[in-house]
This record gives C-alpha cells, structure tokens and sequence, in this order.
C-alpha cells in the first residue's frame, strides 16, 4: 500500500502511449515523479518520453505484473483499456485510480446514461437495443430521427449512425454490425460544452470553465475556452460534475461533454474519465493544466487552481496540418504541443496549438 501524498520520485504507471499519455508523462516529471507506460505499439507518444515503456498487450499477465510492481498507482489515459487488465492489477495489488468503476461505467453507453440519470445528470431520452425487432422498438420509443450508437467502443464520432424513420432501424442496426446498441433521441443543441473536473483522494473537487468546442467529422478542430455561459449554465455544468464525481468515488480528472439546449438547460452526452482533448487548453490558459491536475490527484497531492488566466482558442492539428509547426511557431500568440507521431494519417491527431489572448 503505497502512503498518500506520493513522494516525488516514486513512480506512476499508466496504461496508453498516445498523446494524452506523453502529456501525463510530461505533467508527471515536472512534479518529480518517474511513469512507467504499459503500451502494446513501438514508438508511441508517450515512449519518447516516459521514463520506462512496456511494450505488450494491455491484457498481458507478466507486463502488468511489472507494471503493477514498478508503479506506487497506476492511472490510464483511455476508456476503453479491457476491463480484466484493471482487475489484474487490482489483485496484484496495485493502486488503479480512477477505479474499476469509473472505466465500467464509461465503456457502456447503456450503463453511462443510466448511471448519468440515476445520479441527477440529465440526458437525452435513450432505449437500449440487442436485435433488429428491439433497434426499431427503441426508435419508435424515443422518435425519429435518431442517433444509434454502439454500446461499446465507439469514439471520435465511429459506431454511430442517424436513422430517419423507424422502418430504417433494422438496416442501420446490421450496418453497425449487429452488436448491442442505444438509440438516443436527436438532441437540438444550440452548442456543444464541455466541463473538465477533477476529485482528489481526500473528496476535494474542482472544475475549470467551460469549453465551448466545435467538430468536424466526428473529430473535435477547435475548442474555445473560457466559453461564454450564463452563470446559470456554469452552476448546472459545476453541479452535474460534483454528481457524477461523487457518485463514481472518482479520483483524477474527468472530462464531460454537455449539450446545450435553447432554453439554456444542460444535458450530458458523455463522460470520460480521463484528461480530455477539450481540456487542452488549460495547459496554456490555467496556472495548473488538467494534466498537471490529474497527477496530482492519482498521487494523492492537494488539488490545484482552475481558474482561467487566458482565453485560449485551441485547434487540433491533423494529419498533414501538423507539417505547418513553421507556421504556427512563428505566430506570437501560439504555443504549439506536438505529440511526435512520425506517420500523418488523413484525420489522426499530430498535435494541437494553443492561441492564447488576455482575458
Ligand atoms: P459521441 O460519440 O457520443 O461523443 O458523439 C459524437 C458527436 O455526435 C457529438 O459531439 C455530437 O456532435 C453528436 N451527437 C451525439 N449524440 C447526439 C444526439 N443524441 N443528438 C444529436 N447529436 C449528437
């Protein structure tokens, strides 16, 4: 049992080498503390830059078995780590924070919604689906059009599909191959918002503004931060946070995706758990980035300030955009986060850049 706060030095493990990883890692030494990755391929984000990389299988039994031994806790930065991996280290005694709960909770739509309502965080209307007879029962149930989205794994806009009227469910429940769904009812946002929030060992919570963010495709371009809400809104988005982060006995830092509604109301979308693409910004626009907080938090620290110093417009680079770092470097207002992928793929996030302006 590792004693709470962790010293600097010990070391954090985390499962994930991507670009959220490499930032955890950098978040980590600066506070003085060692990670150790468990990621299964070469030349990931995070491998440049953690002090130790596993290359291996999330579920292999001897990597985890030296992840759980190197590491004091052991944190991820992605939701869709096999749930039996968290277990094992579990029973080899390792810390894995956020818990069990966090990760089953996030990588079932159908339990995530459910669990959302059940703990006072409104949604949309939603019905779960196993078979053609159910997917088009569900669609009757919340009105068409309506969004189908696979229970499991889905991200990035993938896994999903609109269906216009009931008779087109069945079509739409084979094309998303025949796996277990939830059809969600079309929600008329006005825009997308997102609260990224953090829960220390000790119970203590914090929340930064609110992002505004716009997609393309599925994939989040830009995000803009503080975003401008009503004092109503930041209440709601602060009380929805404080819910589901007690309700999961969460440690570290989460990220929540929130419609706005015309009315000015709040629904949530989504939960990760885990830093969050949205919280970006706060690496340039907070004196304590969500990084930076989610370290703390795993490693038991007090919590850090989440009040915005900048405004910050972030943008992700993709694909062949990141080829403009000359560009962007030479902008005064930009600070530029490169996440040292080698292959640009149409889509696939190379980085993001910061431009940060007073408030
Ligand atoms: P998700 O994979 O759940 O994050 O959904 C990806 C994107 O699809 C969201 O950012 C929204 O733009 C859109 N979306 C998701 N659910 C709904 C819904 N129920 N109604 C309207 N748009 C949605």
């Amino acid at each position: 049992m590792p004693s709470f706060p962790l010293a600097p030095g010990s070391a954090i493990g985390i499962l994930g080498g991507g670009q959220l990883g490499r930032m955890l890692c950098l978040a980590a030494a600066e506070l003085g503390f060692d990670t150790v990755v468990l990621e299964p391929k070469r030349g990931c984000p995070a491998g440049r830059v953690a002090a130790r990389t596993l290359y291996a299988a999330y579920d292999d039994p001897a990597a985890l078995k030296k992840l759980a031994a190197a590491s004091a806790v052991v944190t991820y930065e992605f939701e869709n780590v096999p749930a039996a991996a968290v277990e094992q280290l579990a029973q080899l005694g390792a810390h894995v924070a956020p818990g069990g709960q966090a990760l089953a909770v996030a990588q079932d739509r159908l339990a995530e919604k459910s669990f959302l309502n059940a703990n006072g965080a409104p949604t949309v209307a939603f019905a779960p689906a196993a078979s053609p007879e159910e997917a088009a029962e569900a669609v009757h149930q919340v009105g068409a059009p309506a969004l189908m989205k696979t229970r499991r794994e889905g991200y990035d806009g993938k896994g999903q599909r609109w269906v216009e009227h009931a008779q087109d469910a069945a079509a739409a429940f084979a094309a998303l191959g025949g796996a277990p769904v939830i059809v969600e009812a079309a929600c008329d946002f006005v825009r997308e918002l997102s609260v990224i929030a953090a829960r220390g060992r000790d119970g203590a919570t914090c929340v930064y503004p609110l992002a505004e963010n716009h997609h393309e495709g599925g994939i989040l371009r830009r995000s803009i931060a503080p975003a401008q809400v009503s004092a109503a809104a930041a209440d709601q988005a602060e009380r929805i946070a404080a819910r589901v982060l007690a309700g999961l006995d969460y440690v570290g830092v989460i990220g929540i995706e929130l419609f706005e509604l015309a009315d000015g109301r709040l629904l949530v979308n989504e939960f990760a758990p885990r830093v969050h693409n949205t919280g970006h910004w706060t690496q340039d626009g907070c004196e304590v980035s969500q990084f930076e907080q989610h370290i703390r938090a795993v490693a038991g620290w007090p919590l850090g300030p989440t009040h915005a110093t900048h405004r910050v417009e972030m943008l992700n680079l993709l694909g062949e955009e990141a080829g403009q770092w000359a560009r962007f470097a030479a902008e005064p207002e930009s600070r530029l986060h490169l996440y040292g992928k080698r292959q640009a793929e149409p889509g696939r996030k190379m980085g993001h850049v910061n431009r940060v302006k007073p408030l």
